[in-house]
């Protein structure tokens, strides 16, 4: 008689009370903590990346900046993640080229498009560049592209509200590499940008031409400004929140740090 039973995912201990980790779990595991030890053999950034600056909370990317540890280092699962997200950047890339874009994603010396102002202290690189497209869509080039895969939720949301009203951080960031993108590639502001997001888990697409907002970007350079300016005399900028049970709070890698005195404070 065959008897597969005992070959379930769970695995137990010879002492029945003790449960071990499952297959699926002591693999993921191992690839988590390759990952962890990939991410962690990467320089750290010197630089303020233009990617951020749209961030609600400037202390939050003043502690980026200055490279202050976070509470704890990225999980295995974030890491993961984010790896997704480059496969989707790469699909996207893929099927506007075969629709007859012409995207440029990278210099010929291999290198992404992008930026360096403040000797080297805010930098920042761009998706891609997109210097033609089928006539019928009659768009002007060239044109930022800029891509992000959301979950359901968040794609829907970004669909009925429009980049700038459900991802101001998106927004700001397009704005921002719009303005410093026109040195080298002359009329890039003058064009909107195609913002392009991808519903992770359904594969549907969302476009959006965004014009260029002069307005945002100055607001975004200045605040990025003030950072640097803080970072150099040393002294640490409000939060933005008098509030450590804000949601933004919650979820951010320096919570422990920036509220634990007060948390302390308000417990006692
Ligand atoms: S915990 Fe809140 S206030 Fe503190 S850095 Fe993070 S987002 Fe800003």
């Amino acid at each position: 008689m065959l008897d597969f039973n005992h070959s379930s995912g769970l695995a137990w201990a010879a002492d029945d009370n003790i449960k071990c980790p499952s297959f699926t779990e002591r693999v993921s595991e191992l690839i988590d903590q390759a990952l962890s030890a990939e991410h962690k053999a990467q320089p750290e950034r010197d630089y303020l990346g233009a990617s951020r600056l749209g961030e609600n909370c400037s202390l939050k990317l003043q502690y980026e900046y200055t490279n202050i540890p976070k509470d704890k280092g990225f999980s295995g699962q974030t890491l993961r993640i984010f790896a997704a997200g480059h496969v989707f950047e790469y699909l996207a890339i893929r099927w506007l080229r075969l629709a007859g874009f012409e995207l440029f994603t990278e210099k010929p010396n291999g290198y992404q498009f992008g930026f360096s102002v403040a000797d080297g202290r805010i930098r920042g690189h761009v998706d891609g560049i997109i210097n033609g497209a089928p006539e019928a869509l009659c768009l002007t080039f060239p044109m930022l592209w800029e891509c992000k895969s959301l979950n359901a939720k968040s794609w829907k949301d970004t669909v009925k509200r429009g980049v700038s009203k459900s991802k101001p951080v998106y927004a700001a960031q397009m704005a921002t590499y719009q303005a410093y993108m026109e040195g080298s590639v002359p009329g890039i502001s003058k064009n909107p940008a195609l913002f392009t997001a991808i519903n992770k888990d359904t594969a549907e697409l969302y476009f959006e031409l965004v014009p260029f907002d002069a307005s945002l970007a100055q607001k975004v350079s200045d605040r990025a400004v003030t950072i640097l300016k803080a970072a150099e005399v040393g002294e640490l900028l409000p939060r933005h929140t008098a509030d450590p049970e804000h949601f933004e709070c919650r979820f951010c890698a320096y919570r422990n740090r920036c509220w634990d005195q007060l948390i302390g404070e308000v417990l006692a």
